[in-house]
């Protein structure tokens, strides 16, 4: 089987909105000039591109103090924040545990170089630990960050009292947030919860893949990682005018709210009717995701069953499948044999009540064959 029937793996990525697709196609058609070049039919690209910026913008802020980038995803984003931040070895930065490969990564090259990293621990709730917060921030702390939505469990953590408690301990830090696992799905103020910077990805919010965005606030300065063109500050290359369009077609059309009881409605059925011997792994979770621990029984098998029966999971983040070890679940204390007998279910508003019902149903078959 290769197509999914039931698609449950929307934290992954989820199934562009078919709207977003023919606002891509027609832009294709008609708006495929350079923005760069300076005769109308590209000056009108232009403004539909500025527009584009001002309708993702307007979802993360009231505030028109800050800049948005373009760029090819969240990876791309949380790359050009820690490594264009942390650029002295007297920057310290402070990041997470358990956060996503694309701020994990650069984090664990920049401490290899011999830059001075620390990881904040979790608690076995899975949110941040906010006495150790308190022990880690330095008057060298640079850069702190930290992912709004856990991509593994969909814990969310405490954005305000984070912000709060790290400023308090030092002004000067650059505070990152990575919202891709939150943007549109809740409604907050990017400026407001005092961020500095802001990651986002248009293809977890049926969106296209390949084109996310950073937010940053006016005057922060950041080392580019990419040298060249003038098209974007920091940012150099050619502009993805359909990508562009339909990433602000799909914040545009994405219904927070109603999307949010939706979804709440299938987390709650989902809940009740989880086979016996499953529990929950983290606390403080958002209807969106669920990390779902089985008893005695490797992940894997239980996902390979599921698929051969067209039922798409997860394991945890997608872009940390290849690595054996789940990084959030090891640092909520759970044991390495453990973290390898998850499952990660995700919703989106396309997700069904049917899905979930034929979904618990299949589980428990397949934990009876194997018990
Ligand atoms: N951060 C988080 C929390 C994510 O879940 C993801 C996607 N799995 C990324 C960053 C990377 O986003 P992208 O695929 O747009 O590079």
């Amino acid at each position: 089987m290769t197509n999914c029937i039931i698609y449950l793996d929307n934290a992954a990525t989820t199934k562009p909105n078919s709207e977003v697709l023919s606002t891509m196609a027609n832009a294709d058609n008609l708006l495929f000039y350079n923005s760069a070049a300076l005769y109308e039919a590209s000056l009108n690209v232009k403004r539909e591109l500025s527009n584009a910026r001002q309708i993702i913008t307007k979802k993360l802020t009231h505030n028109t103090d800050g800049e948005l980038i373009i760029t090819s995803g969240a990876t791309e984003s949380n790359n050009m924040v820690l490594l264009g931040k942390i650029t002295h070895k007297n920057h310290h930065l402070l990041i997470l545990s358990g956060e996503h490969s694309s701020s994990y990564g650069p984090a664990m090259y920049l401490r290899n170089q011999g830059f001075d990293v620390d990881f904040v621990p979790l608690k076995n709730t899975g949110e941040a630990d906010l006495d150790a917060i308190k022990r880690l921030v330095k008057p060298s702390t640079a850069l702190f960050a930290f992912g709004m939505v856990n991509s593994d469990t969909g814990t969310l953590h405490n954005s305000e009292a984070i912000v709060k408690l790290v400023r308090s301990l030092n002004k000067q830090v650059h505070i990152h947030c990575d919202a891709t696992q939150a943007f549109c799905k809740f409604d907050f103020d990017v400026h407001d919860l005092g961020f500095d910077s802001v990651s986002i990805s248009a293809h977890k919010i049926h969106g296209p893949k390949g084109i996310g965005g950073l937010w940053i606030k006016k005057g922060t300065k950041l080392n580019p990682i990419m040298i060249g063109g003038s098209q974007q500050n920091y940012r150099p290359g050619t502009e993805s005018n359909a990508s562009i369009l339909g990433f602000a077609k799909a914040v545009e059309i994405f219904k927070t709210a109603e999307n949010f009881t939706h979804v709440q409605s299938l987390k709650k059925y989902l809940l009740a009717n989880l086979p016996e011997g499953c529990r929950i792994n983290g606390e403080k979770i958002n209807p969106y995701i669920t990390n779902i621990q089985l008893p005695n029984v490797l992940g894997q098998t239980v996902m390979n069953a599921l698929s051969s029966q067209g039922i798409c999971v997860g394991l945890g983040s997608a872009c940390s499948s290849t690595a054996s070890k789940n990084r959030t679940l090891l640092a909520m204390g759970i044991s390495e044999s453990k973290t390898k007998q998850v499952i990660r279910v995700s919703f989106s508003a396309t997700s069904t009540l049917a899905d979930v019902d034929t979904f618990c149903a299949l589980l428990k078959n397949i934990l009876d064959n194997l018990r």
